[in-house]
């Protein structure tokens, strides 16, 4: 996706409309148009980047230092138990919008946010766990 059509670049300039929640010289912090949860914010990098491979290390931790504060926040003033952090990479993945964002989903006890998610997860045996592990081992993992 060409950066001049990127939703996400648009709200950065203004040109969309946004619910900002938090701002500072690198990223944006602004309500989901569509949200999993009251509170559900996107957090990006004011330039645009595509995926997580693509995010230059030292912005990497500035983003996690202000998801820190914004869920904090949210905590605060929602009275939220929790959230989840969840970052898409690819079409595959769900990715819809080709800017790198992180969500900030707000969570309450007993909520039924990822319900169905939940539910698809299933049982593997152990030898289908070491193929795997076989296959997307790529550091010395010592036997603990
Ligand atoms: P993705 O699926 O790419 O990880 O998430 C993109 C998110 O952006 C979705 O949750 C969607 O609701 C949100 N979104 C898409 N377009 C807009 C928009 O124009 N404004 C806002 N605030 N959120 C948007
Ligand atoms: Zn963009």
């Amino acid at each position: 996706m060409l950066k001049d059509e990127c939703i996400f670049c648009k709200i950065i300039k203004g040109v969309i409309p946004s619910f900002k929640v938090f701002e500072d010289e690198f990223f944006l912090g602004f309500l989901d148009i569509n949200p999993l949860s009251k509170g559900h914010t996107i957090i990006i990098p004011k330039e645009h980047f595509s995926t997580i491979f693509d995010l230059p290390e030292d912005l990497s931790n500035k983003l996690f230092k202000n998801i820190k504060l914004i869920a904090e926040n949210i905590i605060k003033n929602l009275n939220a138990d929790g959230f989840n952090l969840l970052q898409n990479n690819f079409k595959a993945a769900g990715q819809e919008i080709d800017h790198f964002h992180f969500h900030i989903i707000p969570r309450w006890n007993n909520d039924k946010v990822f319900k169905e998610i939940i539910k698809s997860q299933h049982k593997v045996s152990n030898n289908e766990l070491l193929k795997i592990q076989k296959l997307i081992n790529f550091k010395k993992i010592s036997n603990i």
